[in-house]
């Protein structure tokens, strides 16, 4: 048994339906309300691929009424919340299901909030220009369908947002966001791309391996943690490879919901924190690129330093590197899922990123997610920081 902490918190108060074919069942859920605002993607692939018919059809089969709100952009901005919450007012919705991936997830997470308790919801952040205004108001109740495998903001309390005025990405986390009901299905997922499906999986999969080795674990933690790097470390490539490997991306969405789960019980790292600094400058970074171009030399830093050798190890067996004996192994095991998702040509420099900027990047992310700093098993000095994005940029 490997040494953790024996305390815990654990409240997950979210009802997850998960299968392949449980979209179905939408229509025999107890609803907790009778007119919804059905959040979707601006992007609105779920209206191309025809999720969003089906779960029409449900909804009209329940006799639910609803009003669709198509204005969700990737990575949620704050206007698009307080529109979002704005239009929930004014057609008079009393619950709000989230059709999407994180983004859409997130948002919901935040327009439900804001619905009832008004403002700015920028206001509500509890971070950077944040002004930390407390939720005093239930929000409306929130049902999640998740159509992709990454973040697990289907059964966590956090939602990512953007403030595109300030040009900050924070994340909120608090008991008032968990959705009162989720949807897990898997054949959801068959349609997302490739580079996506690696990106939202490895999303999942350094949500796990941060939770895991980090001062935020314990013994409920580790069990979530380790599982879901089993399921998506074992299984992302073949859903990378052939998109339509139902197994594989049954798999990757089990972790992901894991995923979520470690979030709820556990945290993440400064590996997040540097990762949301560089997307929040660089938009069309995808969060998981971030974190698989920041990974390697993040983990490789703690190794070096041997904060919790049995855990790399530990880490790098769940990842399918059964024989493996020294913390290292843990790299060489990340490295060779990273090449066989394709992922080895990832580069900062693609997206516009200079290494002139690492010394913002680094006070950037101290100052606005400090909290996640505190969470890494040995500090990172700024120095530290600045080398690992040296030794991340190409
Ligand atoms: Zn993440």
């Amino acid at each position: 048994m490997i040494a953790t902490s024996m305390s815990f918190e654990k409240f997950i108060p979210t009802r997850l339906i998960f299968g392949s074919g449980s979209l179905d069942a939408l229509h025999r859920v107890r609803f907790p309300g009778t007119r919804a605002l059905l959040l979707t993607s601006s992007g609105s692939s779920v209206k191309r691929n025809g999720t969003l018919e089906r779960v029409e059809k449900q909804l009209q089969r329940a006799g639910v009424s609803y009003e669709i709100f198509p204005g969700i952009e990737a990575n949620p901005l704050n206007r698009n919340i307080n529109e979002g919450a704005a239009f929930a007012v004014t057609h008079r919705c009393d619950f709000i299901i989230a059709l999407g991936g994180g983004s859409v997830m997130d948002a919901g997470k935040c327009i439900a909030t804001a619905a009832t308790n008004g403002g700015d919801f920028w206001d509500y952040m509890r971070a950077g220009t944040g002004k930390s205004r407390p939720i005093t108001i239930a929000p409306l109740p929130l049902i999640c369908i998740t159509t992709t495998a990454g973040t697990g903001s289907e059964i966590d309390r956090g939602a990512a947002l953007t403030n595109e005025v300030t040009q900050e990405k924070l994340g909120l986390k608090t008991e008032e966001l968990y959705p009162v009901l989720s949807i897990a299905d898997p054949e959801l997922t068959l349609t997302v791309p490739p580079s996506y499906t690696l990106y939202q999986g490895f999303d999942a999969l350094s949500h796990c391996m941060e939770g895991y080795v980090s001062h935020q674990a314990n013994v409920m933690c580790d069990i979530f943690a380790i599982a879901g790097v089993e399921h998506v470390g074992r299984h992302l490539a073949r859903a990378v490879k052939n998109g339509s490997d139902l197994d594989a991306r049954e798999h990757v969405l089990l972790g992901s919901s894991l995923a979520g789960m470690v979030m709820s019980t556990g945290g993440v790292t400064s590996l997040h924190a540097l990762e949301d600094t560089l997307s929040g400058f660089h938009h069309d970074l995808p969060h998981g690129a971030g974190l698989i171009i920041l990974a390697r030399a993040y983990f490789g830093h703690m190794i070096e330093r041997h904060v919790c050798d049995e855990r790399f190890i530990r880490l790098a067996r769940a990842l399918g590197m059964e024989q493996a004996s020294k913390p290292g192994d843990f790299l060489t095991a990340l490295s060779a899922l990273l090449t066989d998702c394709g992922a080895d040509g990832l580069a900062m420099s693609d997206y516009g990123i200079t290494p002139d900027e690492f010394a913002k990047t680094v006070s950037y992310a101290k100052t606005v997610s400090a909290r996640l700093f505190t969470h890494d098993l040995q500090p990172l000095s700024d120095d530290d920081c600045h080398a690992i994005l040296v030794k991340s940029y190409r």
